[in-house]
């Protein structure tokens, strides 16, 4: 069985800034941290993140 995994939650390494994946607006949200609105953020899913699951 191959399933598709897609990442629900990301962080910005340069400043902190967090953000949630909401299914019912297609979109990333922020979570609690709005972090630096001038930021190229540096986005850190998981280190360990793969897009198919065996
Ligand atoms: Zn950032």
């Amino acid at each position: 069985m191959t399933r598709i995994r897609a990442p629900t939650e990301r962080s910005c390494t340069r400043c902190g800034r967090s953000e949630r994946w909401d299914d019912a607006d297609a979109q990333w949200r922020v979570d609690d941290e709005a972090g630096d609105v001038f930021c190229v953020h540096a986005w850190d899913v998981t280190g360990t993140f793969t897009p198919v699951e065996q």
